[in-house]
C-alpha cells in the first residue's frame, strides 16, 4: 500500500527541526511520496536545498494568499522558480478573507499571476479558498485556461462549490478536517467526490487528524484522513490509498512511476 500527502510544509517549525524523523515515521506508514508546497518566494531557496537529496519529495512554487511584507512575485519570477527539477506545481494560490483585513486587491492580482504562471509552465495550480469561494471561482473560472489542472486544496466548501472546481477540471484535497466531529457536511462531500478526483494532505504542521487533533501534524498522519474516506464511501484503506496515489502522480507527475 502506497499513501501520497499531496500538501505539507515540513520545512516549517517543528517539522524542519526533524526531518530525518519526519520521513522516516512516513516511510513507516507507507507515505513514500509528499508535496512541499511553498508559502513564500523567502521560502523557496530553503524548500530547495532541503530536499535536494530527497527525489520523492516535490515542491511547489508560489506565495500564499496572506503572506504580507513578503516579497511580491512576478508571472517571470515564478516561471523561473519553477525551472527546478522537484517542481510539480504553482503555489499555493488563491483567496483568504478570513485571516484578512488588508487589500484583497493585492490577493486578486497575486492569485492572477499564478494562474498565468501555471499556463506558461504547464504546471498545475494548488488552489487555497477561505471564506472567499465564489470569488475564488470566479476568478478561476474566468482566467484558467482548461488545460494545467489543478487541485482545491484542504477542501472545506459546499456541494456547488466541489461542483464547479470539477466541472473545470480540478481535484478535491481532503485533509484531516474530514475526521472532526463537527465535519459531516464535508463527509458528505467526501462521499460524493468521484474516485478519480480525490486526493488526501495533511497541510503539516497544521490541522492533525484525530485522534491527533491539536497535535503537531506530520505526513505520516496522511492515513487517518484516508481512513476516515474510506469509510465514508464503503472503501477500503488501501483502494482509497491506491486511487488517492494514481491521482496524485496524474495531476502532478504525469504517471506514476513504474517501480510502484
Ligand atoms: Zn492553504
Ligand atoms: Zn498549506
Amino acid at each position: 500500500m502506497l499513501l501520497v500527502d499531496s500538501h505539507c510544509h515540513i520545512n516549517l517549525e517543528p517539522l524542519s527541526e526533524d526531518i530525518p524523523g519526519v520521513l522516516e515515521r512516513a516511510k513507516k506508514n507507507n507515505v513514500l511520496y509528499m508535496l512541499c508546497v511553498s508559502l513564500t518566494l523567502e521560502d523557496f531557496p530553503k524548500i530547495v536545498t532541503l530536499f535536494e537529496s530527497e527525489p520523492h519529495i516535490f515542491s511547489s512554487v508560489g506565495v500564499h494568499p496572506t503572506c504580507r511584507g513578503v516579497r511580491e512575485p512576478t508571472v517571470q519570477d515564478l516561471v523561473e522558480l519553477a525551472a527546478d527539477a522537484n517542481v510539480v506545481a504553482i503555489g499555493e494560490t488563491g483567496l483568504d478573507y478570513f485571516r484578512s483585513n488588508g487589500d484583497l486587491q493585492l490577493q486578486k492580482e497575486r492569485f492572477e499571476i499564478h494562474i498565468k504562471a501555471a499556463q506558461k509552465t504547464r504546471k498545475p495550480l494548488i488552489i487555497h479558498t477561505r471564506s472567499a469561494a465564489d470569488d475564488t471561482m470566479k476568478i478561476l473560472e474566468h482566467n484558467y485556461d482548461g488545460e494545467t489542472g489543478g487541485v482545491m486544496h484542504c477542501f472545506g466548501e459546499n456541494w456547488s462549490i466541489a461542483k464547479r472546481a470539477l466541472d473545470i477540471g480540478f481535484y478535491i484535497s481532503f485533509s484531516g478536517i474530514v475526521t472532526f466531529k463537527n465535519a459531516e457536511p464535508l463527509r458528505a462531500i467526501a462521499r460524493k467526490v468521484p474516485e478519480d478526483r480525490m486526493l488526501v494532505e495533511t497541510d503539516a504542521p497544521y490541522l492533525a487528524p484525530v485522534p491527533y487533533r491539536g497535535a503537531t501534524n506530520e505526513p505520516s498522519l496522511v492515513k487517518y484522513t484516508a481512513k476516515a474516506i474510506a469509510d465514508i464511501r464503503g472503501q477500503s484503506l488501501y483502494e482509497v490509498a491506491e486511487k488517492t496515489t494514481e491521482n496524485f502522480f496524474k495531476l502532478f507527475v504525469g504517471a506514476r512511476p513504474s517501480h510502484l
